[in-house]
């Protein structure tokens, strides 16, 4: 098993041959309507024909050069017009190694040591951010990883998310070696928990006043809350941006981007390091750059979130009013958090059912139709989640809901 959330999926893992639209199908010949979609990545569904004529194209030219190219340059030129925090960007190969990257920027920016993240957000797999961190992490319970020194782990500065009050106090007491403030602006990795009104504008105040660098991680966010991600929705700009997932329109990548005068910073213009063999891969970027051609046709968005919000209404009309508890959602992610009043943070996620979330996953999963295994993790829709395909999800659901 090469990531750990895949073994959560009950009563076992089933093993795909191959997907389609909105469809896994699996070795024993089931079709399975896909609301993981990759874990976020595919916005356009499974094998999107766009796609795949860009990677063919690609692969037609070769797929590995050493060297920059064109593609590469077309693909930062379209995220730069679409962030307005981006001035500047890396390709890297993974979200992991985005915020990899962003700490040590920021760290190397500002000569600072600590940083600030908020219970139950997750940014990748690497020591600095696996502190209380979401997802995996979560599901089984780990407070974060074993084989972290504490003296890596001391630096990250933990807090609630949603709580401007116990942030600015960590901030300003912090100051003199708080380097940056990392911040999924919609938490994606504890189910889905929106930001309450004003509190990205207050982290982007405090970031101002202590002179830390603001990171949003737009990893799940970036192109799935509209073509600008959550900085352009919520209209808050951070001086540092980690994308992935959609990004690479379902191959590995991730990206880091922000301010010049940030991003200046990195090798071979400054003196922070970062470098990879495949960063850029050509054959990543030209999926990616098909995905957000099609992302700015406008009609993904129509349809994942319509798709999303019909979904929605039923497990507030059914499921909540069956075993309470509160559906978050926004644009096309979504999560139910059973018997819980309100889920405002992580702390308040913890007090969902997630047994019954997890009995949902299970049931569902029987009648054709796979979430996540977790409830910390979030439901995606895309432009293949149609009209009948969300009916015959939401018959699954109610079928589903009788047995729980
Ligand atoms: C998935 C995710 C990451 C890690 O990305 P990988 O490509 O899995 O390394 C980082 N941050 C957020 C917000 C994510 O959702």
């Amino acid at each position: 098993m090469n990531s750990p959330i895949r073994a959560a999926v009950k009563p076992y893992p089933f093993y795909v041959r191959s997907a389609d639209g909105p469809y896994l199908r699996t070795v024993e010949g089931e079709e399975l309507i896909d609301y993981v979609l990759g874990y976020g990545p595919l916005i356009l569904g499974h094998r999107h024909p766009q796609v795949r004529k860009a990677v063919e194209e690609q692969l037609e030219k070769d797929w590995l050069y050493g060297t920059p190219y064109e593609l590469e340059i077309e693909l930062a030129k379209k995220i730069i017009s679409h962030y307005p925090s981006i001035d500047m960007i890396r390709f890297v190969n993974s979200g992991t190694e985005a915020t990899m990257a962003a700490i040590r920027l920021a760290r190397g920016y500002t000569g600072r040591k600590k940083i600030i993240k908020f219970d139950g957000c997750y940014h990748g797999a690497h020591d600095a951010v696996l502190v209380k961190a979401g997802s995996a992490v979560s599901h089984y319970g780990l407070p974060g990883s074993a084989g972290v020194p504490e003296e890596v782990s001391k630096l990250t500065l933990v807090v609630p998310f949603n709580d401007v009050e116990t942030v600015e106090k960590v901030a300003k007491e912090n100051q003199d070696d708080l380097a940056a403030i990392i911040v999924e602006p919609v938490m994606g990795n504890a189910g889905v928990i929106l930001p309450k009104e004003g509190f990205l504008k207050e982290l982007r105040r405090i970031a101002d006043e202590t002179g830390a660098v603001l990171i949003f991680d737009e990893v799940i966010t970036g192109y799935r809350l509209g073509i600008g991600g959550a900085q352009v929705r919520f209209n808050v700009v951070p001086d540092l941006t980690t994308l992935g997932k959609i990004i690479g329109g379902g191959f590995p990548v991730g990206a880091l981007g922000g301010k010049r005068e940030i991003m200046e910073k990195l090798t071979p213009t400054g003196p922070v390091f970062n470098a990879g063999t495949f960063n850029a891969h050509p054959v990543t970027m030209a999926a990616g750059l098909a995905t957000i051609k099609e992302l700015e046709r406008g009609y993904v968005y129509e349809i994942a979130n319509k798709a999303a919000e019909s979904i929605v209404k039923v497990l507030e009309q059914e499921a909540v009013s069956k075993f309470g508890g509160v559906v978050n959602s926004i644009a096309s992610m979504f999560q139910w958090f059973p018997k819980a009043e309100k889920v405002e943070n992580y702390a308040d996620a913890q007090k969902a059912d997630k047994n019954l979330s997890l009995r949902l996953h299970e049931e569902l999963l029987k009648r054709g139709v796979f979430i996540a295994p977790s409830m910390f993790e979030a439901w995606f829709t895309s432009a293949a989640h149609t009209k009948d395909v969300v009916e015959r999800t939401i018959e699954a659901i109610t079928e589903a809901l009788k047995v729980l």
